[in-house]
């Protein structure tokens, strides 16, 4: 049995949806370790929430997310910083553990790294490179502590020039996602609605089809949705809104296709694995984590990044896919024992360092 202490991000409190798919993958993570019998408790920001997990609350303000800024920008923390208060609080208790596991894109975590001196402190990198400072801090951590840093997929390792990355992908909890086989007339968009995930593309090929388009997803960036709305205003999309998985797996199995449209390299995807495992193909653009996912034309299309045209050819043809194909990928690569056996692999090799 081990003793684990799980680092939340700090930019929201867990079940906001503002953290994405890091979010899902700690609480899926934290459910298979408890299954397997050891003890996780998990510090988040105040306000947190989720179920079945024992989480320590920490107060101070929220961390603003790196991708929303420059490159260039330099590494910030607010007064009473809830990124210091959730590493002061892990220090404390640093000897109460036999491993911490940061999930949180932050410069500080990555630069404790040598000075928890108790407990290993191991990573997972999110998202792909965004700014300069995060790209040294990663490079120099992967470089001295490379068995302590796990990434999502290799292509989103590739955006720091990393060639071969530890990764730990990503998984689902299987029995909370119901297949469909007879979906209704629509498409779905899942995510943060923000301009790195480049839902005008989205918009824009649902106008072109006339297909309706169905948006779920914390809306983080609103002057960006506004704009949407603005250049799109006769296009059939809907905004439906931020679901539980329960919720959003119902709207979502119902979808002809799920379309994922990010600017920048994804690295992973969850929404695209639920969908599968809802049996509801998926259209992506050729880069990031969906190609390291999807087989082209078995469980979706791969289109070329950035062109609306590609996205528009793939839904016409999107009835020669078998939803079943979809539904038995994320079965066989995507489960949560999956990801637990490679977990508790890469701690033990941690560990027995
Ligand atoms: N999500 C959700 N409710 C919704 C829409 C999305 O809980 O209504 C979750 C979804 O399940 C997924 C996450 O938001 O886990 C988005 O993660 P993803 O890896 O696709 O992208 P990220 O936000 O990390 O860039």
């Amino acid at each position: 049995m081990l003793k684990l202490l799980f680092l939340s991000t700090p930019v929201g409190p867990l079940s906001s949806g503002i953290g994405g798919g890091v979010e899902f993958t700690l609480y899926n993570l934290a459910q298979e370790m408890l299954r397997r019998g050891h003890q996780v408790n998990v510090v988040a920001p105040e306000n947190s929430a989720l179920p079945n997990t024992s989480i320590i609350e920490i107060s101070g303000q929220l961390q603003i997310s790196a991708q929303s800024q420059e490159r260039d920008i330099l590494i910030c923390l607010p007064p009473n910083s809830v990124l210091g208060n959730m590493w002061e609080y892990a220090r404390k208790v640093q000897d109460q553990y036999d491993l911490i596991f940061n999930f949180a894109y932050d410069w500080l975590p990555f630069y404790l790294t040598p000075f928890f001196t108790a407990c290993p402190v191991a990573h997972l990198v999110s998202m792909g490179s965004v700014s300069e400072a995060m790209d040294h801090i990663i490079l120099q951590t992967v470089d001295q502590f490379p068995h302590l840093v796990t990434f999502y997929s290799q292509t989103q390792a590739e955006t720091f020039g990393i060639k071969e990355a530890h990764c730990l992908g990503s998984a689902i909890d299987l029995p909370l996602y119901k297949y469909v086989n007879s979906p209704d007339d629509y498409l779905a968009w899942v995510g943060r609605i923000a301009p790195e995930k480049a839902l005008e593309d989205a918009v824009a090929a649902a106008q072109i089809t006339g297909i309706p388009l169905k948006i779920f997803g914390k809306l983080q960036d609103i002057a960006y949705w506004e704009q949407i709305k603005q250049d799109y205003p006769n296009a059939p999309f809907e905004y439906v809104g931020f679901f539980s998985t329960d919720e959003l797996q119902q709207y979502l199995g119902k979808a002809r296709a799920l379309l994922m449209t990010p600017r920048w390299v994804e690295a992973f995807g969850n929404v695209m694995i639920e969908a599968l495992a809802c049996g509801v193909p998926v259209i992506a653009y050729r880069r990031g984590g969906p190609v390291e996912v999807l087989q082209d034309e078995k469980t979706g299309f791969l289109v070329e990044p950035d062109s609306v045209t590609g996205l528009v050819e793939a839904i016409q043809k999107i009835n020669t896919i078998d939803r079943m194909a979809c539904r038995s990928s994320a079965e066989q690569d995507y489960s949560l024992q999956a990801l637990g056996d490679r977990t508790e692999q890469w701690f033990h090799h941690i560990l027995l360092r």
